[in-house]
C-alpha cells in the first residue's frame, strides 16, 4: 500500500498533476502546485460540487468572500483562543509531534495487536472460527481491549477538558517512544495556534495584525444577512463557497492530504433552532450520496462520528475515504448551533437576527455545515483511479480510471499518420468538438504510445483518424477502460462523448 502511494505521488508529478511548490529551491513544506492536468481535474471537482449544491438546490446560493477578514472575526469565531494543536517535543531527536496524534497511533497499535491475535486464531481453527466470540472470550484479546478502552477513555476526557498535563501523562504512562530517537524523553505538552498572521498597513500608521483565514465558513457567517436580505432567502437556506484556507499544520505529511495552503468547499445551511438534528441527518445522507455518485466504490466510504466536539458543535461526523494509508477524513459535517452567529452578534454589537415571516418572530438561526477539502477529494479520486494493468499481450499499462465527468482531457484526436491530409481532418474534427469538451491533439509517436499517454492522464476517449475517414467520414473511437475500439460516423462523436461526460 505504501508502495502504491509512492507510485501515485510520482505519477502525479510525471504527468503534470501536482508539483512540489518552488521545487527549484527544494520545495516548501506541505505546499504544492497543480500542473496542467491537475488544474483541470481540480476545476472539474469544484464545478461538480458547485453545480450539485447551487444548481440543484433552489435554496442554496453562492458567494466569494475575501481571504482577509477583520481580525475580530477570529476572536469571535474562537480561532484566536481555541484553534490549537497540542504539541510535544522529544528532547533527544528535537522532533516535534502532535500529542493527540501520538496517542492515536498508540491506540492503533492496540487495534493491531488485537487484529493479529484474531487472525492467528482464525488460521488455527479454520472454517468453524467465530471471530466475535473469540474477541469476547480470549484472555489475551480481552487484556489488549481493556488497555485500549482505558487509554481511549483518558484520551477523550483529556481532549474535552483541554488537559495538557494529562495528555503528557498518557504518553508517559504508556511509554510512547519517539519514532526517530527511540527514547521516552518528552517535554511538556503546550498549545500551538494554527493560524498564519501577517500585518495590514504600514507600521507608521499603526499596522493591524490580521490572519489568513483557516476556514472559509466565517466569510459566510458575516455575510449571511446580506445574502438573506438581497436574495430574499427564507429559512431553511444555504450559502456555499469555494476558496483557499491556511493552517500552519505541524504534522505535515502524506502529500496533498495535509497542506498548509489548501482549498475548501463549504456550505452553511441556516435552519430554525430545534430542527438542526433533522437537517444534520439529511445533509449527512445527501453528502454521502454525492461522494458515492463519483463511482469510486461505495465500500471506500464510511462515517466517523466524533468523540470530541469542536468548540462550536453539538454534533459532528466525518465522511472518511479509504486512502492508500487507511480511512481518512475528506469531509466534515457539523451542527454548529448558533455559536458563530451569536458570537458575531456579541462582538460586532450589530443585530444579525433573522425575522421568520411564518412564525412572525426573530431568532438567531442554527447552522449545519458541510465542509469538504478540494485537495483531499482530488487525492481520493486519484488514489481510487490509479490502476496498473497486465495486458493479454504481456505488456502492462498504467491507467487513471477517472470518472469521465472529471477527467482533465475528455478526448484525444489522433491522425494515424502525419500526412495525406489526415492531420487536417483530425483538426477539423477537433474544432467541431472543442467548444464542448476539453480536447487534445496528438500526432507524435506510434498510436500505441499515444494511447498509453492518454491512459496515464485518464482521457476517456481517443479518436483515430485514418485514410478511410477521408472517404466515409468515420473514425475509430477507443474506450479507455475496456480498450475496445469501435468504428463510428464523425457526426455521432458528440453524442457518444456527451452521454458519458455530462453530470
Ligand atoms: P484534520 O482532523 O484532518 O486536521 P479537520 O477536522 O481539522 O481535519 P475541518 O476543520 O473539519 O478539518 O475542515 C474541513 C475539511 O477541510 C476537511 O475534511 C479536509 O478535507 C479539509 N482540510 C482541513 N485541513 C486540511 C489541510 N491541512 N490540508 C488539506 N485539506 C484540509
Amino acid at each position: 500500500q505504501e508502495d502504491v502511494f509512492k507510485k501515485l505521488v510520482a505519477h502525479c508529478k510525471e504527468y503534470g498533476f501536482v508539483f512540489p511548490s518552488s521545487e527549484i529551491y527544494d520545495g516548501l513544506g506541505a505546499v504544492y502546485d497543480y500542473g496542467q492536468n491537475g488544474v483541470e481535474l481540480k476545476n472539474n471537482i469544484k464545478k461538480y460540487w458547485w453545480d450539485s449544491m447551487v444548481l440543484l438546490h433552489e435554496n442554496v446560493v453562492g458567494i466569494d468572500a475575501a481571504i482577509f477578514m477583520h481580525p475580530t472575526t477570529w476572536k469571535a469565531s474562537g480561532h484566536v483562543d481555541a484553534f490549537n494543536d497540542p504539541l510535544i517535543d522529544n528532547k533527544d531527536s528535537k522532533k516535534r509531534y502532535r500529542a493527540d496524534v501520538l496517542i492515536e497511533d498508540l491506540l492503533a497499535k492496540y487495534d493491531d495487536k488485537i487484529e493479529k491475535e484474531v487472525e492467528k486464531a482464525a488460521k488455527r481453527f479454520g472454517e468453524s472460527f467465530d471471530a466475535a466470540l473469540y474477541r469476547q472470550t480470549n484472555p489475551r484479546v480481552q487484556e489488549h481491549q481493556a488497555k485500549r478502552d482505558e487509554i481511549h477513555a483518558r484520551f477523550v476526557k483529556a481532549l474535552n477538558d483541554s488537559d495538557l498535563a494529562e495528555l503528557k501523562q498518557i504518553i508517559v504512562d504508556y511509554e510512547v517512544v519517539c519514532p526517530i530517537s527511540g527514547t521516552k524523553n518528552w517535554t511538556d505538552v503546550r498549545q500551538f495556534n494554527l493560524m498564519f498572521s501577517t500585518e495590514m498597513g504600514s507600521t507608521a500608521d499603526g499596522a493591524m495584525k490580521i490572519y489568513l483565514r483557516p476556514e472559509t465558513a466565517q466569510g459566510i457567517f458575516v455575510n449571511y444577512l446580506n445574502v438573506q436580505k438581497t436574495g430574499r432567502m427564507k429559512i431553511p437556506f444555504g450559502i456555499a463557497q469555494i476558496g483557499k484556507a491556511f493552517r500552519n499544520e505541524i504534522v505535515a505529511r502524506q502529500f496533498i492530504f495535509r497542506m498548509r495552503e489548501f482549498e475548501q468547499m463549504e456550505m452553511q445551511f441556516f435552519v430554525r433552532p430545534g430542527t438542526e438534528m433533522e437537517w444534520f441527518k439529511q445533509w449527512k445522507e445527501t453528502r454521502l450520496k454525492w461522494h458515492k455518485a463519483l463511482g469510486l466504490g461505495d465500500h471506500k466510504y464510511r462515517f466517523h462520528d466524533h468523540d470530541k466536539l469542536a468548540h462550536y458543535a453539538n454534533a459532528a461526523t466525518d465522511i472518511e475515504f479509504e486512502m492508500p494509508f487507511g480511512f481518512k477524513e475528506v469531509e466534515g459535517i457539523h451542527s454548529r448551533t448558533d455559536f458563530d452567529l451569536s458570537s458575531h452578534e456579541k462582538y460586532s454589537g450589530k443585530s444579525i437576527k433573522y425575522f421568520d415571516p411564518e412564525l412572525n418572530e426573530s431568532y438567531t438561526p442554527y447552522v449545519i455545515e458541510t465542509s469538504i477539502g478540494v485537495d483531499r477529494t482530488f487525492l481520493s479520486i486519484m488514489a481510487a483511479s490509479y490502476t496498473e494493468e497486465q495486458l493479454e499481450n504481456g505488456e502492462s499499462r498504467v491507467v487513471l480510471k477517472l470518472p469521465a465527468v472529471l477527467a482533465p482531457i475528455k478526448l484525444a484526436v489522433m491522425p494515424l499518420v502525419k500526412k495525406d491530409g489526415l492531420p487536417e481532418k483530425a483538426r477539423e474534427i477537433m474544432n467541431s468538438l472543442k467548444f464542448d469538451f476539453k480536447c487534445q491533439y496528438d500526432e507524435k509517436d506510434s498510436i500505441g504510445k499515444r494511447y498509453r499517454r492518454q491512459d496515464a492522464i485518464g482521457t476517456p476517449f481517443c479518436v483515430t483518424v485514418d485514410h478511410d475517414s477521408l472517404t466515409d467520414n468515420t473514425v475509430t473511437i477507443r474506450y479507455r477502460d475496456t480498450m475496445q475500439q469501435e468504428r463510428v460516423p464523425v457526426e455521432k462523436l458528440h453524442e457518444i462523448i456527451a452521454q458519458k461526460v455530462s453530470m
